[in-house]
């Protein structure tokens, strides 16, 4: 068979690597190459993210190392017994494109997994030499997000650290049986264990760049985008209470800076106990929702999952709306007396808003006009808030509240 072109391979990896949400670039340090020899930079214009038509984030140079691989995960495309086009990069193919590409200007960065090939030792090294030839040969400032292999030793997984701004590891399922049973090579305990060192890395890191006695001399950085992981929606039976109490787990052990969710995607010639169409888009969508509750809103799981029925959350409203209108005991708030957390709960009000608000009633007692400069939605607020000028009465407790602000279903356009 006739060797593979370039951009062959890039067809066919890139295409493989679609199918991991985990590649947003948010969180890492600023860095240019302005006044330095090198190349690349994480600012100015930023990195770039473009999501595709079935709405996976496909930014940066996002593609695998190879989609060949001896491990038999169900639920993959790319499992030895799947029947696909396969193809691979050597780390120079990957830099050499990594850095047309970014010279072009098509990309401000780099998002790399891979299969496991002869080992997942092997398989590491030659992502490490990736990232490492990127920075050390060529001088690239730009960023980097490594998928790390558990199985991996941590020198290898610590070496990842030193050149990459993110590291991820896949924690595939939320329940360890689901991990048993639909992919059998994997381990949870070893997935644990790497996000763990990991986390002690970039731990110590951050604590050794801050001592006083190290000041004049700090080592060089550890993945300063921190970790995260993606975990398949969909694919074993887990509700969305148990994913949310997964990540509630991920998030406090291993402080990740995201827990990414994807809907399980069918693949071709699927097993049998795997479902046969994917979840609806809109569940993936609750779940960030919720997700963003439990990280920036003060929510547990229980609370978020009082909004649902029988473990999922309801698809038609946004879970902090769905958890308000079952808990109307806690409304109308007085945004001039409320406290931070008490106005967190409030359907419609965010952080940024609520940073607004708190500044702006120091001087005044604040109006729906004052709130309308405040916030997009002041409509949807008016059932929950008490302002100067504003008292809901019985419509908080109105039986109707829910028809009234869920939006109505609509027929989407084939066209
Ligand atoms: S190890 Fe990764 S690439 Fe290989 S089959 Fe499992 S999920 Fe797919």
């Amino acid at each position: 068979m006739a060797a593979r072109t370039t951009i062959e391979k890039l067809r066919i990896l890139a295409d493989a690597a679609k199918y991991d949400a985990s590649c947003a670039s948010s969180g890492t340090s600023k860095r240019s190459a302005i006044g330095t020899s090198g190349i690349g930079s994480t600012e100015g214009m930023g990195i770039c993210h473009a999501y595709a038509p079935d709405g996976r984030c496909i930014s940066l140079l996002k593609v695998l190392l190879t989609n060949f691989c001896t491990f038999d995960c169900r639920y993959c495309v790319n499992r030895v017994s799947s029947n696909v086009e396969r193809a691979r990069f050597t780390p120079e193919e990957l830099v050499r494109l990594t850095l047309d590409f970014y010279k072009r200007n098509y990309i401000e960065g780099l998002f790399l997994s891979s299969g496991i090939i002869r080992s997942p030792d092997y398989t590491m090294e030659q992502i490490v030499e990736v990232a490492r030839s990127l920075r050390e040969d060529h001088g690239f400032l730009g960023y980097i997000h490594l998928k790390s292999i558990p199985e991996a030793s941590p020198e290898l997984i610590a070496a990842a650290g030193r050149h990459a701004d993110r590291l991820s590891i896949n924690i595939e399922l939320p329940r360890t049986e689901g991990l048993r049973h639909y992919a059998p090579e994997k381990s949870a305990a070893t997935i644990r264990k790497a996000m763990g060192d990991v986390r002690s890395g970039i731990d110590e890191n951050r604590h050794a760049r801050k001592s006083r006695l190290l000041r004049r001399a700090k080592p060089p950085r550890f993945a300063p985008g921190g970790q995260s992981t993606q975990m398949i929606v969909g694919a074993d039976g887990s509700d969305d209470g148990q994913i949310l109490r997964a990540s509630t787990r991920l998030y406090g052990s291993y402080r990740l800076r995201r827990v990414y969710y994807s809907a399980y995607s069918p693949i071709p010639d699927a097993s049998a106990d795997l479902p046969p169409v994917r979840p609806p888009l809109v569940r993936e969508h609750r779940l960030y929702q919720a997700d963003w509750m439990l990280r920036f809103y003060g929510f547990g799981v229980d609370e978020i999952m009082d909004g649902g029925a029988q473990g999922m959350l309801d698809l038609a409203i946004d879970p902090k709306l769905a958890w308000a209108l079952v808990h109307r005991e806690w409304f109308p708030v007085d945004i001039n007396r409320a406290p931070r957390e008490t106005l967190l709960r409030v359907p419609g009000l965010g952080p940024i808003a609520i940073g607004k608000l708190l500044a702006a009633r120091r001087h005044a007692r604040l109006r729906l006009d004052d709130l309308a400069r405040l916030t997009t939605s002041v409509k949807k607020l008016l059932p929950f808030i008490e302002a100067a000028d504003w008292s809901p009465g019985s419509l908080t407790d109105s039986p109707g509240l829910a028809a009234r602000l869920a939006p109505p279903a609509e027929q989407l356009s084939l066209f």
